[in-house]
């Protein structure tokens, strides 16, 4: 006797097949985005004081102008050095020292509207005040053939969870959040932090978005890379 098994769709496979509400607003073109390289590795940075959020701001501003963009991109298991001004993430050991980011960050103006990209429901939301932390930060939920899996909003405005509740549906193209200001968001530039998480693991409001060498592998596997649902590029 023959045994067929059905087998069921790879999550990865899920998230590339699916077609998201853009995170922000859908009529600015795809060529309108440029990458963003926040790694060690460039070296353009090192004429920034990176622990300033107005160096960052302009050096994010001089690479938009540069390149006749409007929105930049990028940063999915980046090593970078921008962390490690704040305690929150620096560690005596190199190998616990949380550096390597773990989302997507779309680096766009302050008060800038932020859609769902999928149908889903508030998970949960807090507001995360560390020094270089997301500040106001949204998770959402989503069920989609048989997966259930969850995508985080980091260094929104507080106005975007102040009159929010758990369990509220959000559909696809809903705008349901805006981006903070450096004030707000952790100090940094203004951008959004978009994370893909398969197991939330009792998190509540909050996941991390950076980790160390030792966790890389959980990471990589817990948090697929958002550009398999944008294909930004
Ligand atoms: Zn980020």
């Amino acid at each position: 006797m023959e045994i067929f098994f059905m087998r069921s769709t790879s999550f990865e496979t899920l998230i590339k097949s699916l077609n998201p509400h853009s995170l922000i607003d859908a009529s600015i073109s795809k060529k309108d985005y440029v990458p963003l390289d926040l790694s060690i590795s460039n070296s353009d940075l090192l004429s920034y004081d990176l622990s300033s959020s107005e160096a960052l701001e302009d050096y994010i501003l001089s690479h938009l102008r540069k390149n006749n963009a409007k929105v930049a991109f990028g940063g999915y298991i980046e090593r970078r050095g921008i962390y490690n001004r704040s305690k929150h993430f620096n560690r005596p050991n190199p190998e616990e020292e949380r550096n390597i980011h773990l989302g997507l960050d779309i680096w766009i103006a302050a008060g800038t509207p932020i859609f769902a990209p999928l149908d889903g429901l508030v998970h949960s939301f807090n507001n995360n005040t560390n020094y270089g932390d997301y500040g106001p930060t949204i998770i959402l939920q989503h069920s989609i053939e048989n997966h259930k899996f969850y995508t985080l909003y980091g260094h929104l405005s507080v106005e975007s969870i102040s009159n929010l509740e758990v369990g509220l549906e959000v559909k696809r193209g809903d705008k349901f959040a805006s981006l903070g200001t450096s004030k707000v968001n952790g100090d940094y530039s203004p951008h959004l932090h978009f994370q893909i998480i398969k197991d939330i693991q009792n998190q509540k409001g909050d996941y991390p978005g950076v980790c160390n060498q030792i966790d890389l592998e959980f990471y990589k596997n817990n948090c697929p890379d958002p550009q398999l649902l944008f294909k930004l590029n």
